[in-house]
């Protein structure tokens, strides 16, 4: 542990005098030297536009950023490396597909199908699309323990049904949603699934041939890579049947003012200058990650999740908010009398980084009729000390605002 924690200079920071306890990985994740090593490098060192250039650089910036593709490619397991678009992140990932299958596959009275588990990211872009081709948003019900309903599910499908879009972990509560079962039921009715890993890829392996998703989103900074660097998976045969996103340079196989044509996948949903230092660093995040191992990860990740549970649970004050019997990530509590936000900001004067409010997904907070919750969320570099310093401060918190 002290060897991984010594490749994350930041968590040598001290806050308002305190050594830092981060514990707010699901808002994004600290960046090991490597990832910050690359970017130093690139910038330093490798810094061309690629695919356009005949000159060194640019075919080595070229050659490194197609590399990257594979990478992710193995990484996710996808069958083929044109199935890997870069993007900014899980936002614009959810965004183009929202916007250009909605565009190809979406008439008027369709609908789409999403959970009430979801963060904003992947409501909003849906409503956008539904309010432009006057389509439905149907929406599954979850339970008191922040668990989606999937019995609900066969019932809203309907022959209308165009797509389903969930996430794997919800970053509200910390819930692991059975996706494998809610992509099954909809493949049975011929329903493509786009599934919202943002939580998800830095605490599990992700399969997408195992999973059989259509759609995989995530985002490179909440895996220890830089921010402005996300991924879309899609399934070659959908992605091809899809219209650009975006237009601009690099997405065209000829343009002229009578007709223009657009280039293959991947390219095709990559318009204009791509962000090819933080794609290499991402590359970087995920050698890190591998290097570590999923089964570590997994393993230390469950053990901080259930010591910082019962150690919460014996202070006797604690509210937890999402009870899923599958969980993973990030922990959501209140504590009775205190508002979450005069909870954070005690803790960040202890140097222990929280992060308090309805995290982008009000209409879970509604559904628990709260305004928001405090979130602890953990990353492979916190440790048991932490989280009893982070238990040290919330009975600070307790015995100032309820004593
Ligand atoms: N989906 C989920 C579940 C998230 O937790 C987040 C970010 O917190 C997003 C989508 C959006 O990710 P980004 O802001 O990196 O695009």
């Amino acid at each position: 542990m002290k060897q991984i924690r010594n490749l994350f200079p930041i968590l040598k920071r001290e806050i308002n005098g305190k050594t830092l306890v981060y514990f707010d990985n699901a808002a994004t994740t600290q960046k090991p030297q490597s990832v910050i090593d690359e970017l130093v490098n690139y910038y330093s060192n490798e810094n061309s536009n690629i695919h356009r250039g005949v000159h060194t650089l640019s075919q080595h910036a070229t050659e490194k950023y197609e590399e990257t593709r594979i990478k992710v490619k193995q990484f996710m397991n996808a069958q083929h490396s044109e199935e890997i678009i870069f993007t900014r992140g899980t936002t614009e990932s959810i965004n183009l597909v929202a916007s250009s299958f909605g565009e190809k596959f979406l008439d008027e009275n369709d609908e789409i199908i999403i959970s009430a588990l979801e963060h904003h990211s992947n409501i909003v872009p849906w409503q956008l699309i539904c309010e432009k081709k006057k389509a439905k948003l149907k929406v599954i019900p979850i339970n008191e323990k922040g668990e989606i309903i999937i019995d609900e599910l066969p019932k809203l499908i309907s022959k209308k049904t165009k797509i389903i879009a969930v996430a794997h972990i919800s970053n509200a509560l910390g819930t692991i949603n059975p996706i494998k079962e809610i992509i099954e039921i909809a493949h049975k009715n011929n329903i493509p699934v786009l599934i919202d890993g943002a939580q998800a890829i830095s605490h599990f392996p992700v399969d997408v041939q195992d999973l059989d998703c259509d759609f995989y989103c995530f985002s490179g900074h909440k895996m220890y890579a830089p921010m402005g660097i996300g991924i879309l998976y899609g399934k070659k045969e959908l992605l091809e049947k899809m219209p650009p996103y975006q237009g601009g340079g690099e997405m065209i196989e000829n343009v002229s003012f009578e007709k223009t044509t657009y280039n293959h996948l991947p390219f095709k949903f990559e318009a204009g200058t791509p962000n090819v230092g933080d794609a290499l660093a991402l590359s970087t995040a995920i050698k890190f990650i591998e290097s570590i191992g999923y089964d570590n990860i997994i393993k230390h990740e469950t053990e901080l999740m259930d010591y910082c549970t019962s150690e919460m649970e014996k202070l006797g004050f604690i509210k937890f908010i999402g009870t899923a019997e599958h969980k993973a990530g990030a922990i959501s509590f209140l504590i009775d009398g205190v508002h979450p936000y005069d909870t954070g900001i005690i803790l960040d004067k202890m140097g222990i980084a929280i992060r308090t409010g309805h995290h982008c997904a009000e209409p879970v907070m509604n559904f628990f009729k709260i305004p928001g919750t405090a979130r602890a969320s953990f990353a492979i570099y916190n440790t048991k000390e932490e989280i009893d310093t982070l238990i040290k401060g919330l009975i600070a918190v307790q015995k100032m605002f309820n004593s």
